[in-house]
């Protein structure tokens, strides 16, 4: 049992779809279960039409959704030169649910109205793909996530039900499993108690593919990029990245959490249960090798490892009456950003003052301020960055940072941080809140 998940880039037009076809057609691998994500920036443009849609300007939302269902219709044009009347109808239906929400009055909230309309793009991918199997006579069978993947109520970041999914999967996917041998079904969406749709959070697709990996105990679960595979940078940031053959699940867990958009950060933990690999390969090249995450650390020392998050806030909070940040006053703090859910990226104390690095969320920010400055004098800067290295060798990142002020830096063993500001931003003032 093997599970190959597909993300947006693989499917974002028809050459692309050709590839993945010609990967699932070579791969003699059964069972295997294919996990699908909206079809390239599709997910992007839903959530404009949920945002149109939400604020009563219905006419935008529905133009919005009359492009992104035109964009999938050009690619079944193309997949099938002469026409596959079953699979538009198909397509206009779910397009078709989402217009009679948007001139229906909603009664969702935005997170729920959120994940009704956003699931769309993984229903209409997996829709287009279950045909373009279908003709090329590759035998599987197309199921609703949604009927498996039992979440809470949490909209847009749903937590899994693992005892009612567990059951689902056993009842339904493995019967069609052993079947056809291969199950298509669609990643990042799920169902809640009332029936409703949920989503897992964004690009979320690759976490479902770990869920089905760790209850189905899959060999492996392969996730299928437009890279080479794990790189030890973002390359659009770096030159010169490099590939890493061979990874553990700790330090893959590290590089997420520290901000690296190359994995979910949920996907982990559920193949870490069961000791289930994790390989990332590259759909453009079958043939490269890519990359291997397991539980072993790997024999070759690892490259420096960067993560480099923009768009960052550098706060500060200092005591009004002079009174020490004890542990008392930092549970207290902890616990306003917890309910605000504000993830604290890097923290510093001092005597009288408390400091942390997080994504500048300007909304959040305010009502950070709001709730804590009766009992502390707030300062904040923007415009900072949070540059993550691990393993990092000696004077190495020097060059990288040239054109960088350091404001914080916290060096463990294997892992340096540091707070940093483009030259160029450096004039803008601490800001004072009063
Ligand atoms: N389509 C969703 C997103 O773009 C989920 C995913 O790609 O994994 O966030
Ligand atoms: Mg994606």
């Amino acid at each position: 049992m093997k599970i190959f998940k597909f993300g947006g880039a693989s499917l974002q037009n028809y050459s692309r779809i050709q590839l993945v076809m010609d990967i699932l057609q070579t791969t003699p691998h059964r069972p295997l279960v294919v996990v699908v994500s909206a079809m390239g920036k599709t997910t992007n443009a839903l959530e404009k039409v949920v945002e149109y849609g939400y604020h009563q300007q219905v006419d935008l939302a529905l133009q919005m959704l009359d492009d992104i269902v035109a964009r999938h219709v050009e690619i079944v044009h193309e997949i099938f030169p002469d026409g596959n009347v079953h699979l538009m109808q198909q397509i206009q239906a779910q397009a078709d649910l989402i217009r009679n929400m948007l001139t229906d009055s909603c009664t969702y909230s935005y997170d729920a109205w959120y994940d009704q309309v956003v699931s769309t793009g993984e229903i209409l991918s997996s829709l287009i793909i279950s045909a373009c199997m279908q003709q090329l006579h590759m035998p599987h069978s197309w199921i609703d996530a949604r009927t498996i993947i039992h979440t809470d109520a949490r909209y847009r970041e749903a937590e899994l039900n693992w005892t009612q999914t567990r059951q689902a999967i056993t009842e339904k996917l493995i019967p069609m499993l052993q079947q056809t041998g291969c199950v298509l079904t669609q990643g990042f969406i799920g169902r809640a108690p009332d029936g409703s749709t949920t989503t897992l959070g964004r690009e979320g697709s690759d976490y479902t593919a770990a869920i089905l990996g760790n209850i189905l105990n899959a060999e492996s679960v392969t996730i299928w990029k437009d890279v080479p595979g794990l790189q030890n940078a973002d390359p659009k940031l770096i030159p010169n990245t490099r590939t890493i053959p061979e990874i553990s699940y700790r330090e893959v867990i590290e590089m997420a959490y520290y901000g690296a958009q190359v994995i979910h950060p949920r996907t982990i933990q559920p193949l870490q249960q069961k000791n289930i690999p994790l390989l990332v390969k590259c759909f453009l090249d079958k043939q490269l090798p890519g990359t291997r995450i397991h539980q072993q650390i790997p024999d070759e020392p690892l490259p420096p490892i960067i993560v480099w998050k923009k768009n960052q806030v550098w706060v500060e909070f200092t005591t009004r009456d002079f009174s020490f940040v004890t542990e008392h006053r930092i549970s207290k703090l902890y616990d306003v950003f917890h309910q605000l859910h504000i993830k604290i990226n890097l923290m510093q104390n001092g005597a009288i003052s408390f400091s942390c690095c997080m994504d500048h969320q300007p909304e959040k920010l305010n009502r950070l301020i709001h709730d804590l400055q009766h009992d502390f004098d707030i300062q904040y800067r923007e415009g900072m960055e949070l540059l993550t290295i691990r393993h990092p060798q000696n004077g190495w990142h020097q060059e990288m940072i040239r054109d960088y002020l350091v404001w914080v830096e916290q060096r463990s063993p294997n892992t340096l941080q540091m707070v940093i500001q483009h030259a160029s931003q450096a004039s803008i003032p601490v800001l004072p809140v009063h």
